[in-house]
């Protein structure tokens, strides 16, 4: 048996300091994990649990690549986040087995049609197309946990042509990384390669063609992204 042509080539994410990438398997998504982000969308933390959503693994784009508008929205959003890359399958871990799984972290951008998410959300229908469309997952380099340890404590922020408009820090998340793998290893086995976006704090707000966005998570990497 022979395949009827040739697959596209696996999406890859480069390794700081390193000449080898991290091949992407899946992305998986959380959202409604900063205490400030779920009050700035008029939800009561007490009673909001993050939920998980996924974008295709080859919506990743590297640190410095321009993501052109997309089509279908007038609203487009940034959300600098945490990204977890996985190292070792997971399936049914504790949140004590988490970090077992984990590669590396990097920073990344959840990038939105707000006003089409805002939209599915009010008529109670998934909201895919709105999170999970083509070049919708920048990325920075992965730093390797054995370099950087696990990151509990930073400061994340993400500016506009210069203007901070996210600024928290990376221990205001609701569920910690450990509790997000082990979370998901119920729902799915993770495998070497996922990518977990864990959440991102308040400030969210709209970028148009010709802004740049700067973002950082410290100790970790920054992510310049500008919009075309
Ligand atoms: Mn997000």
């Amino acid at each position: 048996m022979s395949m009827i042509f040739e697959p596209k080539p696996t999406p890859t994410v480069e390794i700081a300091g390193s000449e080898k990438t991290f091949p992407v398997n899946r992305i998986y998504c959380v959202g409604l994990n900063y205490v400030d982000h779920v009050l700035e969308f008029g939800e009561d933390p007490a009673k909001v649990n993050p939920v998980y959503f996924m974008k295709p693994g080859d919506a990743v784009v590297a640190d410095g690549v321009d993501v052109p508008y997309p089509a279908h929205t007038s609203n487009f959003h940034y959300e600098i986040e945490l990204v977890v890359a996985i190292g070792k399958r997971a399936s049914n871990v504790s949140e004590d087995e988490a970090e077992d799984h984990i590669y590396g972290y990097a920073v990344g951008n959840d990038l939105t049609r707000r006003d089409m998410q805002l939209a599915l959300k009010d008529k109670g229908m998934p909201w895919d197309p709105s999170k999970g469309f083509d070049m919708s997952a920048p990325i920075s380099a992965i730093h390797p946990a054995s370099e950087i340890g696990h990151p509990k404590s930073a400061r994340i922020w993400l500016s506009v042509n210069g203007d901070v408009k996210q600024d928290s820090n990376i221990d205001q998340m609701i569920a910690s990384t450990a509790k997000i793998i082990s979370d998901l290893s119920e729902l799915y086995v993770l495998e070497p390669g996922d990518l977990i976006y864990t959440g991102t704090p308040s400030g969210i707000g709209a970028v148009v063609a010709g802004d740049v966005m700067d973002a950082g998570i410290d100790g970790i990497d920054t992510l310049t992204t500008k919009i075309i």
